[in-house]
């Protein structure tokens, strides 16, 4: 593991120009400390929340443990005062234009990409990724903005439906606004993850309350900064932070629909109090994705891919592979190079461009990782490519770790790591591979590696999982917005992305108008005859094809 110039601990300043220091002590809160991020910064971007408790909650950068910033927490009465706020702006915002609307995502679109440095350096410092992992970011965010502005009118404009019958009966289907979407979202890509999933919300006539996680709440408050900056009236969208448990369960109890980023677990809670209001909601959860590299693979390519697709963001991605099914014929060889390219893989902690992988996010997911491969180590499994910790990197660095011979009496085995941790199996048969790629509880993301392309996607109709990419990891279905993205079984409900990605904020309103007959006897007609002809109607009406 070759380790980069930037000595450990001292991420170099980023060359964006966005304010950073490189030592004030915030007196309020911690005279001792230095703060990585100017304070005006900070408070600029803070006093984009709705927060008034009195209470902070002190955030580190990962890349070196340092204190970045204090976020104020909300109460209860805050995320009421949310909703409230939120309510009044979404009265108005459904009667604004779909142009208008639209205008406003093309002009975020420009924003991101504009703003990139500064996008990705406060990435960096608030999660630890490697700078082109965060680059995803702001890519994915752009391509969310336009996709949706330019197919607004396909997805949400009046659609004519067929009326029962010819010409007389004229119906219409209606896209209402939900209302006021609440949105719970996860660290791991603390920018798209924050704002993605609220973009088709507001292009439907809605308003959001979101509560971003508590590590990497600045992010989230730089995109809803620049979406006041785009345009966007400031009060449709209001942050609020704290505990999931509370202010997460605070929204939830209030929101007229929910959209939930996370774990498995929480997952569940979300949906059993969605139950009980009869809202409905989207999970977007865990998964612990396969990939399949057939005996046909490109073996460089798969082993380029297999990269990637295990070590992106360090692992910390919902759609990266932790399982990987090799055919016998190619195995040794498709090995060989996968163990090579990630045993060059550069690490470190810095915000410039170079490294290949930054930093876990937090103690928590170092502690996840350690304990999932120690176990497997223990049992006797074995380490073909890191296995280490590396804290002379920074606090919570873990080399990309490739396992062989890992069993079902392991934790690894069909528990989600969320790290850079991939097991290795061998596979005899394609009838066997897809079995196994199909055990366990999740269905998130698959990859198939193939010179045969019908064949690769013969076979991803047999793989359960929500998106499967075919010489891919997860670009070629995730970044394709018009396509739906989403788990099935444990990993989610309801897909992200594509109409079905902004219909689950519209209730469908169907509107029929009726014309010269009604559904029922007319002109002295008895029941009887009534029934008769309208049966002979209904077979003349199959005998024309209608449907
Ligand atoms: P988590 O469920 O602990 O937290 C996610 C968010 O939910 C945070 O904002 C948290 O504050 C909030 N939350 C926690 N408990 C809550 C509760 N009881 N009520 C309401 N909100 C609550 O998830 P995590 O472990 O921090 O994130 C990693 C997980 O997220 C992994 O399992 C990963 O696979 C998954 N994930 C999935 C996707 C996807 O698109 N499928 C994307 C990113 C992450």
């Amino acid at each position: 593991m070759s380790v980069p110039e930037n000595p450990p601990n001292v991420p170099a300043a980023g060359g964006s120009g966005r304010p950073l220091v490189e030592g004030p002590a915030d007196p309020e809160h911690d005279p001792t400390a230095s703060y990585a991020l100017e304070p005006e910064y900070v408070e600029r971007l803070t006093s984009r929340l709705l927060a008034t408790s009195g209470r902070t909650v002190r955030v580190e950068t990962p890349l070196t443990g340092a204190p970045l910033a204090h976020i104020p927490q909300s109460t209860d009465g805050d995320v009421e005062e949310a909703f409230v706020r939120a309510r009044r702006a979404q009265a108005i915002w459904a009667r604004t234009s779909l142009d208008e609307r639209a205008a406003m995502l093309l002009r975020l679109h420009d924003l991101v990409l504009e703003r990139q440095d500064e996008i990705i350096d406060l990435t960096v410092w608030e999660s630890g990724k490697a700078r082109k992992h965060a680059f995803d970011e702001p890519l994915h965010i752009a391509l969310t903005a336009r996709y949706y502005a330019r197919t607004a009118h396909q997805h949400l404009d009046t659609q004519r439906k067929i009326g029962v019958v010819p010409a007389l009966t004229r119906v219409e289907v209606n896209r209402v606004p939900k209302g006021v979407v609440g949105i719970i979202s996860p660290w791991n890509y603390p920018f798209t993850m924050a704002l993605c999933d609220g973009l088709p919300a507001l292009l439907a006539g809605n308003a959001v309350v979101t509560k971003p996680d508590s590590q990497t709440m600045l992010t989230a408050l730089l995109g809803a900064r620049l979406l006041d900056e785009a345009g966007f009236p400031k009060d449709l969208w209001q942050v609020v932070a704290g505990p999931g448990s509370q202010v997460g369960t605070s929204i939830v109890t209030r929101a007229d629909y929910v959209c939930f980023t996370g774990s498995t677990a929480t997952g569940k809670i979300i949906a059993r109090q969605c139950a009980e209001r009869l809202i409905g909601c989207s999970l977007e959860l865990g998964g612990k994705n396969p990939l399949l590299v057939l005996r046909d693979a490109d073996l460089e390519k798969a082993a380029e891919g297999a990269v990637r697709a295990s070590f992106s963001n360090a692992g910390q991605l919902c759609v990266s592979m932790e399982r990987m099914f090799v055919a016998d014929q190619v195995y040794d060889r498709f090995v060989e190079r996968f163990v090579s390219r990630t045993k060059a893989m550069t690490l470190g902690a810095s915000m410039e461009w170079g490294n290949d992988m930054g930093s876990l996010i937090s103690q928590a997911q170092l502690d996840t990782v350690v304990a999932h491969v120690d176990d497997a180590v223990a049992k006797g499994a074995r380490v073909l490519a890191g296995g280490r910790a590396r804290p002379d990197l920074g606090p919570y660095f873990y080399e990309p770790t490739i396992l062989e011979g890992v069993t079902p009496d392991m934790t690894c085995f069909g528990h989600e790591t969320f790290g850079p941790v991939i097991a290795l199996y061998r596979f005899h048969d394609e009838a066997d591979a897809i079995a196994r790629a199909n055990e366990g509880e999740y269905g998130l993301n698959g990859s198939i590696y193939s010179q045969d392309g019908d064949r690769a996607r013969a076979i991803a109709r047999e793989i359960r999982c929500g998106t499967v990419n075919v010489n891919e990891a997860f670009g070629a279905t995730f970044a394709s917005i018009d396509s739906p993205m989403g788990g099935m079984r444990e990993s989610g409900m309801g897909r992200r992305q594509g109409s079905e990605g902004v219909h689950r904020y519209t209730e469908s309103q169907s509107v029929g108008t009726q014309r010269l007959i009604r559904f029922a006897p007319m002109l002295g007609m008895s029941d009887e005859t009534y029934a008769k002809v309208m049966t002979a109607n209904l077979k003349f009406m199959k005998k024309l094809g209608r449907a």
